[in-house]
């Protein structure tokens, strides 16, 4: 193959290869993140599915919630590549044995050459490439999330249908919103007309509150909800199910308001 070009940049490829040496060292450097990277997309598929079913975010000292609609993709999309890739360098054969994903990069990592060897080696280290950057944007920087309402969806109960409680929350820039607790799948731009039609006449409890306003951008703890219900600021609307006191959202807001643009007072 002697004066053979790099199928992938055109520069002369090493011998026996119709790899460039820099296109080689691209393959393995994006090889080596890729099962970490496999890791990190699962755990942050766990973490959408846990908090949504939480129905709430979590407090505390986590990081801003990895929540993202991409990631199944994304890990899709590296697995196909690294397979697409495996096979070519097994010559169209099967693999020996099953390897997991992360075990597939390993070995073809170890035999990078086997892929250079095919004229198509340029395509695959592009691909490659290109979902291992793909990945590592979505991981680390995800897309801040924005607070859909709560779900409102219905589903079949034990004994009669029921409504979802479960909150939502989404990419800002997502069109829709799927509910991972009952699979309702929610219209983004219409969602957010309603909430802000909605928001000033709805009911519900202090921490929920709290939650959706925070979201919003203002923040406000439970515990300070609950002060004001005290000191006669807000008034409740009765209880929920579970006994906690319902406040309507304008009347929060109002009072979040009064105290913004108020001088600060002693407690
Ligand atoms: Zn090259
Ligand atoms: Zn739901």
């Amino acid at each position: 193959m002697a004066g053979q070009a790099c199928t992938r940049c055109g520069n002369p490829a090493e011998s026996r290869s119709y790899l460039c040496g820099p296109c080689t060292t691209s393959l393995e450097v994006a090889l080596a993140r890729v099962p970490d990277l496999l890791g990190d997309l699962e755990v942050a598929l766990m973490k959408q599915a846990r908090i949504t079913d939480a129905g709430r975010r979590s407090a505390g000292a986590e990081q801003p919630l990895p929540l993202h609609l991409g990631a199944a993709e994304a890990l899709a999309g590296l697995n196909a590549v690294i397979r697409r890739a495996l096979v070519l360098a097994m010559a169209g054969g099967r693999p020996p044995v099953a390897l997991s994903a992360a075990n597939e990069a390993r070995w073809l990592r170890e035999h990078v050459r086997l892929l250079a060897r095919s004229p198509e080696a340029g395509e695959h280290v592009e691909a490659i490439v290109a979902a291992v950057a793909g990945a590592v944007a979505l991981i680390d920087r995800p897309e801040p999330l924005a607070y859909f309402g709560v779900c409102w969806g219905w589903f079949a109960g034990a004994e009669r249908a029921e409504q979802c409680v479960a909150e939502l929350y989404a990419p800002a820039s997502a069109g829709v919103v799927t509910c991972a607790v009952c699979g309702t799948q929610h219209d983004t731009a219409r969602r957010k007309a309603w909430l802000l039609e909605q928001a000033e006449d709805q009911f519900t409890y202090a921490s929920q509150l709290a939650q959706a306003i925070s979201a919003l951008g203002a923040e406000v703890s439970s515990a300070r909800i609950r002060k004001w219900a005290e000191r006669g600021r807000i008034i409740s609307y009765g209880r929920d199910q579970r006994g906690r006191p319902l406040y309507r959202v304008g009347d929060v807001l109002d009072a979040l308001q009064a105290e913004l643009t108020k001088p600060e007072k002693s407690a």
